[in-house]
């Protein structure tokens, strides 16, 4: 297998992980059937034969994703894994131990020189670096690390690297990775040891995937800044298979929330469960996309907007409404019979209201210090969403012309 194969077998299912809030896939080509994700599809502008040499097409090519990086920048980010090769056996994934597909496996030198290529030819600008797991979590661990040495020493890579930390890792293990990668990621899988039981019997929660997190919060209080390859601290995410263990939103949120305040969590990606087959769930029911997204509304109420878990509408059965966005709902519960007066509120109170966000609150603080907000237009000119807001708020004293609170 040449190293262009070698990368199509091993990206084929990057999808399922959400690095960088990737949306569709450059180029995808639509691999799923009706009810499972299936197997390795050679994108359609691949052949196994072809050549290393990038073609307009084969920069468009199904393993790139288009993404955003945490600064805001817009990027080319290819996904993929050093080997597809994994001796655990975790029920939801493709790479298990002992399902029947072709694996694949790059050397360190061989995936550095085939990325350093295609960021060279402009075919994509960052990477994001997993790998199924051979020989224990440290050996492969290694693995990553040199391939991430190789890039920035050998090939003098400058770009945005995503390096995935692998369960049972070492200490010095993680702190090589965070020398090296703009960001690293542990995925939790679930929210704690019961609900990970379910989906991944030989991955232990505490020890191996909670600590590493920890531990890159430690790296980062002790260690000072410049040491770090671009004198940055590294940002530290990860994720979790909605769905797959029957764990509620709350349990998810309930977990996202303690990493985001102990242990500076950037953000949590969520992907929504999803059959595959020959895997032990492979007759588990899909989980609706939209739980996904409810998620990240409410995380970021966490993250951003000053929101409690207990602010966060959950119904009984510890879930979140798929139909509404949570910021709406909260403000339907608590503002429409006490709105809140945009010339006198905090910025804390404007960011709860919906239709405001971060920047609309601070141009809202600066615009009332020359004038009075007295209208809807006003808003709008500083680009709120006036008419979501309007049911919530009051101007000078005034309910705005009334609007029924829409649900998203
Ligand atoms: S350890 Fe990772 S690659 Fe291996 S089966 Fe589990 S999720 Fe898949």
């Amino acid at each position: 297998m040449n190293a262009l194969d070698t990368l199509i077998e091993l990206s084929s299912q990057m999808d399922l992980e959400h690095a960088e809030e990737s949306r569709q896939p450059v180029g995808r080509v639509d691999a799923s059937d009706n009810k499972h994700r299936t197997e390795s599809t050679h994108p359609s502008c691949f052949t196994p034969k072809a050549r290393p040499e990038f073609t307009e097409r084969e920069k468009r090519a199904a393993f790139t994703h288009p993404a955003q990086l945490p600064n805001g920048k817009n990027i080319v980010l290819l996904k993929t894994l050093l080997s597809s090769a994994c001796e655990r056996d975790c029920y939801y994934c493709p790479f298990r131990a002992g399902r029947d597909f072709r694996r694949a496996t790059f050397k360190p030198d061989e995936f550095a020189r085939l990325f350093s290529k295609m960021n060279q030819s402009g075919m994509a600008q960052g990477v994001f670096l997993s790998s199924g797991i051979a020989g224990g979590g440290v050996r492969t661990q290694d693995k990553l690390l040199d391939t991430a040495q190789i890039l920035r020493k050998k090939y003098q890579y400058r770009g945005y690297l995503h390096l995935k930390i692998m369960p049972g890792a070492e200490k010095e293990q993680v702190y090589r990775a965070m020398q090296l990668a703009d960001r690293v990621s542990v995925n939790l899988e679930a929210p704690n040891t019961e609900r990970l039981a379910k989906l991944a019997p030989h991955k232990i929660f505490i020890e191996e995937l909670l600590r590493p997190l920890r531990w890159v919060e430690e790296i980062r209080k002790s260690v000072p800044a410049y040491k770090f390859w671009n004198g940055k601290y590294p940002s530290s995410v990860t994720q979790f298979v909605a769905g797959g263990a029957d764990e509620s939103d709350l349990e998810l949120l309930n977990t996202t929330h303690w990493l985001i305040k102990n242990v500076r969590l950037t953000r949590a990606y969520y992907s929504a469960f999803h059959p595959i087959r020959d895997t032990p769930l492979e007759n588990k029911n899909a989980v609706n996309p939209m739980r996904e997204h409810r998620l990240y509304q409410a995380s970021f109420l966490l993250r951003d907007y000053g929101f409690e878990l207990e602010d966060l509408p959950f119904a009984s059965d510890e879930n979140l409404p798929l139909h509404a966005d949570p910021k709406l709902v909260w403000a339907n519960l608590n503002l429409i019979h006490n709105p809140i007066e945009i010339n006198n509120a905090d910025k804390h109170q404007l960011i709860k209201i919906p239709g405001i966000g971060i920047k609309g609150a601070e141009a809202i603080m600066n615009a009332r210090r020359i004038n009075k907000i007295n209208s809807l237009s006003t808003l709008k000119k500083l680009h709120i969403l006036a008419d979501k807001a309007s049911p919530f708020i009051l101007l000078n004293g005034k309910k705005p012309a009334m609007q029924t609170a829409m649900s998203l």
